[in-house]
């Protein structure tokens, strides 16, 4: 097994760290050719190779520079489960001693033709998680339950990926292998912002994992400031975990909810896809929890809500999870519920629950936590930068 990630205790660092720019200012600072370090990105992300030996257009000197001071350094899996429908998830462990847990869902014939009609497109999507538990507390998420323990770094987000390519055989020139990246893992992505922009760069750098800007989904509970720099930093999809459309309901779902209310929401929903092309739109997550958010007249609120914003609805039936106080919609409901949302001319999908009897579904990711701060946030959350 390869060692954890860490900043590495002998002071090297792990090039999973760095996007392009840091990387060639690192090979700069060393007095090597910038382009270098695209080189070595190619062969990393490209052709999935992390021994500097293999690295042959590199001069020996150079691979061993490279070796003295830096690693590619994966996690070591501590668990890895396979569900009946082929979703896959990896418990890893990281320094310090807390796991996360990244998912690998698979959707459609990994060998049909890319555009087949009448077939259901393939889709790799892997889940990957940015903090060690999360200080957001929503009500109906097991993560929630943990609080936060501590922000995972850009090297530990990216491992993920590279980790979960490597156990898939991925062919790392076809990116239809693990096609889509979401950060719908452990955490809250915009709360780790500075870690999490760095390792949006490498997914969708050429010289990275080169993923289209619509195929790398960041999803958020709401976090304004961060999701305007994310729009001024980036251009990449974007989730917002709604799940209710009044904000006397939202404050006890999504606790953060009562910092940035649902107009200030919006209007920052707004921004964020202002000026972008025509087919950038919202996806606005809504889990379904029987009785408390799936009445017929929430549907028309949120109806109202969204009428005129560039929105897609995704319902997600709650996956329960133990001492939670909450039941999974009734499906004629959801049902009931995403047929309003249509005839008010809003696309609406329902996400079909994957991995559920490896609890690799949305939501029951725990990982192992040991939570320093359990962040029972009553009153304004902790949002760390
Ligand atoms: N912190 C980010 C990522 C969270 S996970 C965010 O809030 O968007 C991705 C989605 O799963 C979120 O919409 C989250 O609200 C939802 N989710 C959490 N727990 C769930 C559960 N038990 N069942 C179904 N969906 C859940």
């Amino acid at each position: 097994m390869p060692a954890a990630v860490k900043p590495s205790a002998d002071g090297r660092r792990n090039l999973f760290g760095m996007d392009r720019v840091q990387l060639r200012d690192a090979f700069e600072s060393m007095g090597e050719k910038p382009f270098r370090a695209d080189q070595v990105m190619q062969w990393i992300y490209r052709r999935g190779v992390g021994d500097f030996e293999a690295m042959s257009n590199l001069s020996k000197a150079l691979r061993q520079r490279l070796a003295e001071h830096f690693v590619v350094g994966t996690p070591d899996a501590v668990a890895e489960q396979k569900s009946k429908d082929g979703t896959r998830k990896w418990g890893l462990r990281l320094a310090g001693g807390n796991a996360i847990e990244t998912v690998f869902i698979p959707e459609g014939d990994h060998d049909a033709p890319p555009v087949a009609s009448g077939q259901p497109r393939y889709r790799g999507t892997l889940c990957v998680s940015s903090q060690v538990g999360c200080a957001m507390d929503c009500s109906f998420c097991s993560t929630a339950q943990q609080g936060l323990n501590r922000n995972m770094t850009t090297a530990e987000i990216i491992a993920q990926v590279w980790f979960a390519a490597k156990q898939l055989h991925c062919d790392f020139q076809n990116e239809r292998d693990i096609s889509n990246v979401v950060f719908m893992g452990m955490g809250e992505p915009l709360a780790n912002y500075g870690a999490v922009l760095p390792a949006i760069r490498i997914l969708l750098d050429d010289f990275g994992f080169g993923l289209s800007k619509r195929r790398v989904t960041v999803s958020t509970s709401g976090l304004i400031p961060f999701m305007d720099r994310l729009r001024e930093d980036v251009d990449t999809a974007l989730a917002v975990s709604l799940h209710a459309p009044v904000d006397e309901l939202r404050n006890t779902l999504v606790p953060i909810n009562r910092k940035y209310p649902i107009r200030d929401l919006m209007e920052a929903c707004r921004r964020y896809t202002a000026g972008k092309d025509r087919k950038s739109h919202i996806v606005y997550e809504y889990v379904m929890l029987d009785g408390v958010n799936d009445q017929p007249a929430l549907a028309r609120d949120l109806a109202k809500l969204l009428g005129n914003m560039p929105a897609k609805v995704n319902l997600i039936p709650w996956n329960p999870f133990p001492g939670a106080a909450y039941r999974t919609s009734r499906p004629e409901n959801v049902k009931a519920f995403a047929d309003i949302l249509r005839h008010k001319g809003i696309v609406t999908t329902t996400r079909k629950t994957r991995g559920e009897d490896i609890d690799a579904a949305c939501g029951q990711l725990v990982g192992e936590v040991q939570s320093r701060q359990k962040n029972r946030l009553r009153g304004i959350p902790v949002v760390t930068q």
